[in-house]
């Protein structure tokens, strides 16, 4: 039986865990994610409204209605919510038992920070789902609230949604409604309780007791966004990035020396010739942005002498700050509503077929600068109709209706990057996240989408972190997956931890395969778009060709 891979993803909104969760539940494979939500009041599928009492909008609370069981609860910083997706037996009596497998995990997780007799009782309440202290007493109160949802998906019942213990979250927010719609029964936390412990070791705490419930005997794959030593701890000095890739448990220090002597395998021939200098000057004419030099890609002889190039949306200069990456980082300017049909019109003069367009972040956009990616994927399809439009696009902030605005363009492939394993996610690219990505890329392939993601290696990672990041990106339906050496552009940047050697491109490559990943393009060299042209007709040739019959 496949192992069970637990997630600790730090604070993700409800609605990209949700659509998380519900790629995990087609996937087939079992996960529990560990999470904290920002603050958000949820109304499960029985829940009546009316057990809103307060004003959750003005405690600065989203309220979403969701398909779980259960009535109306609230989560927030502070509060561990764990999302168990896994396969249960079909019968009857499999969700209760879930239910009851669930409870007692958190039931054991209080119990390690809470003596139960101190607290008259840790257990469950006859008739009403969860986690309650003062079992033994004319008092009770719930710490932990529950509800779950079953379905059948090709023959075997999954199960989603899950547990939300109260550790140390602001217990006012409970008084803007009827908790679970209970009336007269107090909520509470471990930290009321009079327990100290941080939310990462009660985080992993649940994250064992759930593994031992839900999965006992099999194999347990960790992997968490979450820092890897103590936020306070006394070296964490230094400029930002340091501080931030020691937190990951990466020692900046013992990075490769800039400038150092790079393997054979990196070693890049200059290539000018004509096709180059055509590329170049077609590009120069329509004032056009390419990713290939703006990030300089060490690839760009061979892309524009073969007459390919990527090119880059919403100006030059990107609202993120990420380690890895020489794009401008000053504040934006505005975007030029020429450049579509200049991008269009490169497209058509360069005779592509298969046409890659990236962008900047625009966060300081409404849209997160995705109306113009939709008007640029709409642009080359008017000037050119055979041709293949596959965009890379930012996270959008996690923006549902933004990512959907390019989506109604219909590109064909919709490439995202995760750049990264968990762990370094927060030292490499802090405006983005794990969690993030994936919602992302869930999202696309949801709706049908031939889905991309792409990974650096030699960031601080394993290669054992970078096959659960792959399998991870297999269970939200990816297709499309490459692999390349990051190379440091600048001392600014963070340093290269080492340099991959050929064998272990290959035998990433293997892995990812064997994770059910349709085409994983492994190699020191490969970038996003790198003969992106091939990856997608090699990962997807039916849906290629489906989506080019118009109508
Ligand atoms: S790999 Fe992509 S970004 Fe690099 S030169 Fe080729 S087309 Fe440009």
């Amino acid at each position: 039986m496949d192992r069970l891979e637990i997630r600790h993803l730090g604070r993700v909104p409800y609605a990209e865990a949700y659509d998380l969760q519900r790629a995990l539940l087609r996937s087939g494979r079992d996960h529990v994610l560990i999470l904290e939500h920002p603050a958000t009041i949820t109304l499960g599928r029985r829940a009546d409204p009316a057990n809103i009492v307060g004003d959750p909008e003005a405690a600065g609370a989203e309220v979403i209605t969701t398909d779980r069981g259960g009535d109306v609860t609230a989560h927030g910083p502070g509060q561990l919510v764990a999302y168990a997706i896994v396969s249960l037996d079909d019968d009857l009596a499999s969700i209760p038992a879930h239910a009851h497998r669930m409870e007692d995990a958190v039931i054991a997780t209080v119990s390690t920070f809470l003596a139960p007799d101190d607290v008259g009782g840790v257990g469950r309440l006859e008739g009403h789902p969860g986690v309650w202290v003062g079992i033994e007493t004319s008092r009770p109160a719930k710490v932990a609230a529950m509800g779950i949802r079953t379905e059948v998906v090709e023959g075997t019942r999954r199960t989603m949604h899950g547990v939300a213990l109260n550790v140390d979250i602001d217990l006012a927010l409970f008084d803007t409604i009827v908790p679970c719609g209970i009336q007269g029964r107090p909520v509470t936390s471990l930290t009321q309780l009079g327990a100290s412990a941080s939310m990462t070791e009660v985080g992993t705490a649940l994250a064992e007791e759930l593994a031992r419930a839900l999965a006992p005997g099999r194999a347990v794959e960790t992997a968490s966004v979450l820092p890897v030593r103590s936020r306070d701890h006394r070296d964490s000095v230094g400029p930002m990035l340091d501080r931030r890739l020691r937190d990951a448990g990466v020692d900046p220090a013992a990075g490769l020396a800039l400038g150092g002597r790079k393997p054979e395998w990196l070693r890049i021939p200059v290539r000018r010739d004509r096709g180059f200098d055509t590329t170049r000057s077609l590009i120069g004419d329509l004032n056009l942005v390419t990713v290939c030099e703006e990030a300089g890609c060490p690839n760009i002889f061979e892309c524009w002498s073969d007459g390919t190039a990527t090119f880059m949306v919403n100006g030059e200069r990107c609202t993120r700050n990420c380690a890895f990456c020489l794009i401008d980082t000053r504040k934006p300017l505005a975007l030029d509503p020429t450049e579509p049909a200049r991008v269009a019109e490169a497209v058509d003069r360069m005779g592509l077929a298969h046409a890659v367009v990236t962008c900047v972040a625009r966060d300081d956009l409404d849209d997160g600068g995705a109306g113009a990616i939709a008007d640029t994927i709409r642009a080359i399809r008017d000037r050119r109709p055979g041709t293949r439009v596959e965009v890379l696009i930012s996270d959008l902030a996690g923006d549902a209706d933004d990512l959907q605005l390019i989506l109604d363009a219909r590109p064909d492939v919709v490439n995202h990057n995760l750049e990264t394993v968990a762990r370094l996610q927060r030292a490499v690219r802090p405006s983005a996240g794990y969690a993030r990505s994936l919602a992302v890329l869930a999202r696309a392939r949801a709706a049908g989408f031939v889905t991309k993601s792409g990974i650096m290696v030699g960031l601080g990672e394993t290669d054992e972190e970078v096959v659960v990041a792959l399998g991870d990106l297999a269970a939200v339906g990816v297709q499309i997956v490459t692999i390349g050496q990051y190379l440091r552009p600048t001392a600014d940047h963070a340093p290269i931890a080492r340099h991959v050697d050929l064998s272990t491109f290959d035998w990433l490559a293997e892995q990812g395969r064997s994770l059910g990943l349709a085409h994983v393009q492994s190699s020191p060299l490969t970038r996003s778009s790198y003969h992106a042209r091939t990856a997608a007709e090699s990962a997807a040739p039916v849906e290629l060709r489906r989506a080019s019959i118009p109508g």
